[in-house]
């Protein structure tokens, strides 16, 4: 049976290899777009996760359409980086906004339906460098790390209404949010992997689709990394 999806930020990157891959396993596929058409087959609904407003919106016309989000996957993010000391307030603040506080906004509305239904599955897209830490990053990191304690929280709240919650934290994957690096930069990355490549968006999508799954039901709290090996350990 199909069920109803979002996928936040799934118009483009990581966000959108998982929209498609639930899309083809037969779920009727949701992504949030700010701008331009989205992508064939997925019901795009214009929404930026910083405003509670479109957030609210953005569910009402998905409930319309295709039934109350039955799986949610937090993907839509972004990056500011800055050494510390010159990173201003409004950098660190921006990024804890959509990374953290975006995926509250958008995950607190989806556990309503959730709760009714007694069933759910939520997945939220962390890093590895949320776990390993990064010089440049640390909006960034804190905000993804800070996913890790809100899904364990939410794990431990919506457990008894077998709504599970779960992390996958990437390792580094080519999509537009890594061709920003310099090509010095890409190459010393890879250096560190031990898989000795970038991931592809696909092989993030598999672990996704995993947890979202009825085989999954009994896997919650977790962080699942997809990095080749690049945060083993952590
Ligand atoms: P991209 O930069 O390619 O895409 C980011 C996506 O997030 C876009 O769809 C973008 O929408 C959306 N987005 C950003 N801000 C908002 C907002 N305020 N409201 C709604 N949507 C928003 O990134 P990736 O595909 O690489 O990354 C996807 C997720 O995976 C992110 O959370 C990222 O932190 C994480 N990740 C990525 C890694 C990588 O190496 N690429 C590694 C580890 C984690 P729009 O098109 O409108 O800008």
């Amino acid at each position: 049976m199909s069920r109803s999806v979002l996928v936040t930020g799934g118009n483009r990157g990581i966000g959108l290899a998982i929209a498609r891959s639930l899309a083809e396993a037969g779920d009727n596929v949701a992504i949030t777009c700010r701008s331009g058409e989205p992508p064939e087959g997925l019901l795009g609904v214009r929404c930026d996760i910083t405003d509670p407003e479109q957030v609210e919106q953005a569910y009402k016309e998905i409930e319309e359409k295709q039934g109350p989000v039955q799986v949610l996957v937090a993907n839509a993010g972004i990056t500011r980086d800055q050494l510390l000391l010159r990173m201003s307030e409004e950098e660190f603040t921006s990024v804890l906004d959509t990374n953290l506080t975006g995926t509250f906004r958008v995950v607190k509305r989806a556990a309503r339906g959730m709760l009714r239904a007694r069933r759910g599955r939520i997945v939220l897209i962390s890093s590895v460098v949320g776990l390993l830490g990064q010089a440049g990053q640390a909006n960034y990191a804190a905000s993804k790390a800070g996913l890790v304690g809100f899904a364990r929280s939410l794990a431990r709240e919506l457990g008894s209404r077998s709504i599970t919650c779960n992390v996958v934290a990437p390792g580094f994957v080519d999509t537009d949010m890594t061709r920003a690096l310099s090509e010095e930069q890409r190459a010393a990355i890879v250096g560190q992997v031990p898989l000795g490549r970038y991931g592809r968006t696909e092989e993030i999508a598999a672990a996704v689709r995993f947890l979202a799954s009825e085989e999954a039901a009994y896997i919650t709290g977790a962080v699942i990394p997809v990095d080749g090996g690049l945060g083993m350990g952590h």
